[in-house]
């Protein structure tokens, strides 16, 4: 069984449509494919018509974005109920806070001599409901400013680099406090991937499990092998679902193919039982995950 529970489409900064993606994964030998776009539930209801055609398991989620101490720390969401009205509203916020930034970035860029509009931005994001980085790095790409996103990202997109431009984000502690309230799964995705690397200490993550956390991503293109050692021993100690995942985006990002990393299933098993238990305490409606295979 490949459980591969954390990618991105179209409808935010993967380079696929839902459907398309799903049937990626189908063809991947992917038993069981994670929808998780960040900061939005819009791919949903395209992904699981594709998964009904193409025999596939999927379990839909998002990715939502915060941050700790100047760091973003991205939560994944799995299984929440998506009319919840105040999880609703707390991806609205971020949605609204990503796409106010966009022409403060251009700005930025064009003081350092880069003339791009946002029109040329909007053309390397038909499908998403938010904007994010990685588009402005495509419009780079495509107007040769850059080789691909990671030199536009290095070059100018960065934290610390000149056109870096912050924007709203929750702290994962009101997030996970969310996720659970709308009856689904707070997972820590890639904590010692990239910056929030040094926010994400032991004691951290275990004020995160007390809140209410139900795993964190282990196996991750962002984690050498000690660090994948270090946490497995901390979801151990924690009592955390254990994952990992490719986090696809399509030919958004390189070394990131579908079912590269990999969830066991007693760990997929362990998750859903936190969902589970979550949406009854929360009293809420939540998607069921489709499992043809069952698991
Ligand atoms: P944003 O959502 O606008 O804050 O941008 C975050 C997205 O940019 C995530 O999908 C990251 O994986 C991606 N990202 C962040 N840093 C880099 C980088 N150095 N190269 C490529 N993608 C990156
Ligand atoms: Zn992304
Ligand atoms: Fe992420
Ligand atoms: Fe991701």
């Amino acid at each position: 069984m490949r459980i591969d529970l954390h990618s991105h489409s179209s409808c935010s900064d993967g380079t696929d449509p839902p459907a398309v993606l799903v049937a990626k994964a189908a063809a991947a030998g992917v038993d069981v494919l994670g929808l998780t776009d960040h900061d939005t539930f819009a791919g949903w209801d395209e992904a699981r018509g594709a998964a009904e055609r193409a025999g596939i398991g999927l379990v839909v989620g998002a990715e939502v974005s915060c941050r700790l101490g100047g760091k973003s720390v991205h939560m994944l969401a799995y299984l929440p109920d998506p009319t919840d009205p105040e999880l609703v509203a707390t991806l609205r916020r971020v949605r609204d806070g990503r796409n106010a930034r966009v022409p403060v970035i251009l700005e930025r860029l064009r003081a350092n001599g880069i003339e791009l509009t946002p029109e040329d931005v909007a053309a390397q994001s038909s499908a998403a409901t938010s904007l994010g980085r990685p588009h402005v790095a495509d419009a780079l790409v495509a107007r040769g400013y850059a080789t691909d996103r990671r030199d536009a990202f290095d070059r100018w997109l960065s934290e610390g680099r000149s056109a870096y431009v912050t924007r709203y984000a929750p702290g994962p502690a009101e997030v996970i406090h969310r996720v659970l309230a709308a009856g689904g799964a707070p997972v820590l995705a890639h904590p010692r991937g990239r910056a929030s690397r040094k926010i994400l200490t032991d004691e951290v993550i275990g004020e995160l499990a007390e809140a209410g956390l139900a795993g964190v991503e282990v196996d991750h293109h962002d984690h050498s092998p000690e660090v994948r050692k270090e946490l497995r021993a901390l979801a151990a100690d924690l009592d955390l679902a254990a994952l990992g995942s490719s986090d696809h985006h399509g030919a958004g990002k390189t070394d990131h193919d579908l079912g590269c990393y990999t969830t066991d299933e007693s760990e997929f098993a362990r998750l859903l039982d936190r969902a589970r238990g979550a949406a009854e305490r929360s009293g809420r409606t939540t998607p069921a995950p489709y499992l043809p295979k069952g698991i």
